[in-house]
C-alpha cells in the first residue's frame, strides 16, 4: 500500500500528471501544443515592504500567473495564505484556462497569491498589501488583460480595494470589471457571492439524476460531511440542505463538528461569527480535520484546501461520491485508489465552475453597466453547468461503453486498463477546445 509520504505532493507535477492522463483521451493533438499548454504564460512574482500598525516594516511576496489566454483575458482568483508558493499558482492558473474552456467562457486561465496569514493581520494592513500588491501588478491586470476575482482567504472587500486601486491609476475609463467577485453596491452581481456553492449542488444533483449510483439519485435525503466552513462550504451546505440533504458533519481550520440527525446550519453560522470556528457548537460532538474526511456518508464535499484525500487516506474513505467543491482536494494516487473501490469522483474542474461563470456574468453586466436581477443570474448559472455535465457525463459514458475508446497501443498502454475517471474527461473537452482555438486562431507568425 502507498503511503503519503511516499508521494509527491508537488503541485504542478500533480496537475502534470492530471494532463498527461487526460490527453490520453484526445483523438489527436499536436505534440507541440502539448508541451506549450503545460506551461505558463508569464509568472510575474512581486516583492514589496508593508508598513505595519505598531511601526515595523514587514516584507511580503505575491505572485499573478497568466497560463494561457487563447480564448481572451486571464480570469483567476488570488488567494492569501502563509502556504501560497509560486508553483501552487502556477498549477490553479492552469486549472482556470481547463475550467473556463469546460464551461466555454470567454476567458484564458489566471492565478494569483500572496504570502500571508489574515489571521494575523489588521483590515488596515490588509488594505496596505492589497493596494500595493495591485500597483506592483501594474497592467498585467485589467478588464481586457486578466481579472482576478476572490479566492482562499479573500473577499469582496479584498475586490472593492482592488479595483479602487487600479481605478486611481487609471482614472478616466470604465474599469468595473478589473476584478468581479465585488460588493452588489460597487458592481458586483447578485448571485456572485452564492455562485461556488449554488454550483455545487446544481452540478452535484444533475450527476446524480443520471442514476449511477445505486440507492443515490438525489440529493435529497443524503447524509453530506463538508471539509471547510468559508464561502464555498457554508453556501454548499445551505443548498444542499435547502434540498433535503442532511449535513452530517463540517469542519474548519481547527477541527469539526458533527451530529447524527444533521446540524443547525444557522446556529453553526451564528457560533461561527461569533467564536470563528465550528468547533464547540453545543450538542455537537467534536472531530478532528482527519477523521472527518473518514466518516461514513453518501457524499464527501472537501471545499477547503488543496492535497486534503491522498495516498495515505484513500483507502480510509467510506462514501459514495466525492465532489471537489475546493480546488485539488484530491491527488492522484488517491484518484487510482479511490476509482480502484469504486468511489465515484466529481472534479473540481466542474464542480466549483460556478464561481468563474457568475464571474463571467459580473464581467458582462460591468461592459454595459448593468445589473442582473437574482433570477437571471441562477436561470443562467444553472442552465450552463447542466450542459456541461451533460457534455463530460456523454463523453465518459462514450468511453466507458467502448465507443470513443482510443485506437493506438500506445495509448491504451498509458491508460493502464484503467476506467475513465471524470476528472480526465472533463479535462480532456477543456485541452481539446483551447487546443483547437489556438489552431484556429493560427500561430502567430
Ligand atoms: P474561504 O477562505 O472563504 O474558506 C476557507 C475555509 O477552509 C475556511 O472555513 C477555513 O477555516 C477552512 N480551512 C482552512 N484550512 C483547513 C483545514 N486544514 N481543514 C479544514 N478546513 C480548513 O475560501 P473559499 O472561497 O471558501 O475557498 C475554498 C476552496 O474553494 C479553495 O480551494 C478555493 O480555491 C476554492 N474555490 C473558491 C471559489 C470562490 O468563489 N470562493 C471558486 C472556486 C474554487
Amino acid at each position: 500500500m502507498v503511503d503519503s509520504e511516499h508521494e509527491n505532493f508537488d503541485p504542478i507535477e500533480i496537475s502534470e500528471q492530471q494532463f498527461d492522463q487526460a490527453v490520453c483521451y484526445i483523438k489527436e493533438i499536436k505534440k507541440g501544443l502539448v508541451d506549450f499548454l503545460k506551461k505558463p504564460k508569464a509568472v510575474h512574482i512581486v516583492n514589496f515592504p508593508i508598513e505595519m500598525d505598531d511601526g515595523s516594516v514587514e516584507s511580503i511576496q505575491g505572485y499573478r500567473v497568466i497560463h494561457n489566454r487563447v480564448f481572451g483575458p486571464g480570469k483567476g482568483g488570488i488567494r492569501y495564505h502563509p502556504d501560497v508558493t509560486m508553483e501552487e499558482v502556477v498549477a490553479l492558473a492552469k486549472l482556470m484556462t481547463w475550467k473556463c474552456a469546460l464551461v466555454n467562457i470567454p476567458f484564458g486561465g489566471a492565478k494569483g497569491g500572496v504570502v500571508c496569514n489574515t489571521k494575523e493581520l489588521s483590515e488596515s494592513e490588509l488594505r496596505r498589501i492589497t493596494r500595493r500588491f495591485t500597483s506592483e501588478l501594474g497592467d498585467n491586470i485589467g478588464p481586457y488583460t486578466d481579472i482576478p476575482a476572490p479566492d482562499l482567504y479573500t473577499n469582496e472587500q479584498t475586490m472593492a480595494w482592488i479595483f479602487d486601486t487600479y481605478d486611481v491609476l487609471h482614472p478616466g475609463k470604465n474599469n468595473r470589471s478589473v476584478v468581479t467577485g465585488k460588493p452588489v453596491e460597487m458592481g458586483g452581481s447578485y448571485g456572485r457571492y452564492e455562485a461556488t456553492g449554488e454550483g455545487v449542488y446544481h452540478v452535484t444533483e444533475r450527476f446524480l439524476s443520471k442514476t449511477l449510483i445505486a440507492g443515490l439519485h438525489t440529493v435529497a435525503g443524503a447524509r453530506v460531511v463538508i471539509q471547510g466552513f468559508g464561502n464555498v462550504g457554508a453556501i454548499t451546505a445551505q443548498a444542499f440542505c435547502r434540498n433535503g440533504a442532511k449535513i452530517v458533519a463540517v469542519s474548519d481550520s481547527q477541527g469539526g463538528v458533527y451530529h447524527e440527525d444533521g446540524l443547525n446550519l444557522e446556529e453553526l453560522a451564528a457560533f461561527k461569527a461569533e467564536n470563528g470556528t465550528v468547533v464547540g457548537v453545543p450538542e455537537t460532538t467534536t472531530v478532528t480535520n482527519e477523521d472527518i474526511l473518514e466518516m461514513e456518508c453518501d457524499i464527501l464535499i472537501p471545499a477547503a484546501l488543496g492535497n486534503q484525500i491522498h495516498a495515505g487516506n484513500a483507502r480510509n474513505i467510506k462514501t459514495k461520491l466525492i465532489v471537489e467543491a475546493g480546488n485539488s482536494p484530491v491527488t492522484p494516487k488517491a484518484d487510482e485508489i479511490l476509482c480502484e473501490r469504486g468511489i465515484y469522483l466529481l472534479p473540481d474542474i466542474i464542480v466549483n465552475a460556478g464561481g468563474v461563470t457568475v464571474s463571467y456574468f459580473e464581467w458582462v453586466q460591468n461592459q454595459v453597466n448593468q445589473q442582473w436581477d437574482i433570477e437571471e443570474v441562477n436561470t443562467r448559472l444553472q442552465k450552463k453547468l447542466y450542459k456541461t455535465l451533460d457534455a463530460v457525463f456523454d463523453r465518459w459514458q462514450g468511453f466507458v461503453v467502448g465507443e470513443d475508446k482510443p485506437s493506438d497501443d500506445e495509448t491504451i498502454e498509458k491508460l493502464n486498463d484503467q476506467k475513465p475517471c471524470f476528472r480526465s474527461i472533463a479535462l480532456s473537452i477543456a485541452i481539446e477546445r483551447v487546443a483547437n482555438a489556438t489552431l484556429i486562431r493560427g500561430i502567430w507568425p
